[in-house]
C-alpha cells in the first residue's frame, strides 16, 4: 500500500522575535504546489497527486494553548498511517510538533536545516520563541540526534548549549569538509527556509548572508538513508516575497522531502 502524505499547516507566528508574517506560509505553500507552472512528480520518479491530501490549516488560538493544540495534532498525525508535512509557521512549531510525533512514533532523530542554531535557552525572555524549539527538545530529551546544518549565525552562548546538549552542526564556513550524513533510525527533517541563501529565497524574516543554494538542500535531503517519519517546512514569510519565488522554493522542497518519505515506504 502506498502511504499517503497529509500537508498540515501550523499558521503561527507569534513566537518570531523580529517579524510577524509566517502565520501566512502554510497557505502560500500549498498554492504554490498547485501552480501551473509546475507538476506533482518528484525529481525521483513519484507522481505526488493521488499522494498528498491538503488538511488545510490548523486552528490555533494563543500562547500555551496553540502549543497544546499544535501538540495534539502533531500525535494524531503521528498515529496516522499516512505521513505528515507540517507547514510553518514559524520555527517555534517545531517544539509542540516533535513532542506529539515522539509520543505517538517513539524514537527519530532530527535533521535540521538553518541559518540559525535555534538553541537559545530563552530569546526575549520567551522560552517559547522561534530562536529556542531546539534547547526545549534537547531538554526533554525528545529526539536521538540532532544534526543542524546551514549554520553560520551563532553566538557564544549558543555553541555552549551545543556542548552541553551535544548537538551536531554543519556550519556553512566548513562547507566543502562537511561528511555524509548517515543515520540508523527514523529521521524527522525541520527545515528552516532561511538555510537559503537570500539570494534563492527571499520571503523569510531573517536574511541571512552566506547560505545553501536550493540544489544543496536538496542534495541532502534526497541523500537522507533512513526513513523520514515527518517533517516541518516553516518561516516562509509571504509579505517578504518577491514574485512568489521562496513559495516556489518552498513547495519544491516539500516535494522532494515527500519523494524521500515515499522512497522507505
Ligand atoms: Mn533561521
Ligand atoms: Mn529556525
Amino acid at each position: 500500500m502506498t502511504r499517503r502524505i497529509d500537508l498540515i499547516g501550523v499558521p503561527l507566528d507569534e513566537n518570531s522575535s523580529y517579524l510577524r508574517g509566517a502565520a501566512a506560509g502554510p497557505a502560500a505553500i500549498a498554492e504554490a504546489l498547485r501552480c501551473d507552472s509546475a507538476n506533482l512528480w518528484t525529481e525521483t520518479g513519484f507522481d505526488l497527486e493521488p499522494v498528498l491530501r491538503e488538511q488545510g490549516d490548523l486552528s490555533l488560538s494563543k500562547g500555551e494553548a496553540a502549543m497544546a493544540a499544535i501538540e495534539v495534532a502533531a500525535q494524531a498525525a503521528g498515529e496516522s498511517v499516512n505521513l505528515p508535512i507540517f507547514l510553518g509557521g514559524d520555527h517555534s512549531v517545531t517544539y509542540p510538533l516533535a513532542r506529539g510525533l515522539r509520543r505517538a512514533a517513539g524514537d527519530f532523530a532530527i535533521l535540521h536545516f538553518d541559518a540559525h542554531p535555534d538553541c537559545y535557552e530563552d530569546f526575549d525572555d520567551n522560552r517559547f520563541s522561534h530562536a529556542s524549539p531546539f534547547a526545549r527538545i534537547m531538554e526533554e530529551g525528545l529526539c536521538t540526534r540532532l544534526v543542524s546544518v546551514g549554520i553560520r549565525t551563532a553566538t557564544g552562548h549558543q555553541r555552549e548549549q551545543r556542548a552541553r546538549f551535544g548537538i551536531e552542526w554543519l556550519e556553512m564556513r566548513d562547507r566543502g569538509r562537511w561528511p555524509r550524513l548517515s543515520f540508523d533510525g527514523p529521521v524527522y527533517v525541520s527545515l528552516d527556509l532561511d538555510v537559503l541563501d537570500p539570494a534563492f529565497a527571499p520571503g523569510v524574516s531573517h536574511h541571512e548572508p552566506g547560505g545553501m543554494s536550493t540544489r544543496e538542500v536538496l542534495d541532502v535531503i534526497q541523500g537522507i538513508d533512513a526513513p523520514v517519519i515527518g517533517a516541518d517546512v516553516v518561516e516562509l514569510n509571504p509579505s517578504r516575497d518577491r514574485d512568489g519565488v521562496t513559495a516556489m522554493t518552498a513547495a519544491k522542497l516539500v516535494r522532494e522531502i515527500a519523494g524521500v518519505m515515499l522512497a522507505a515506504s
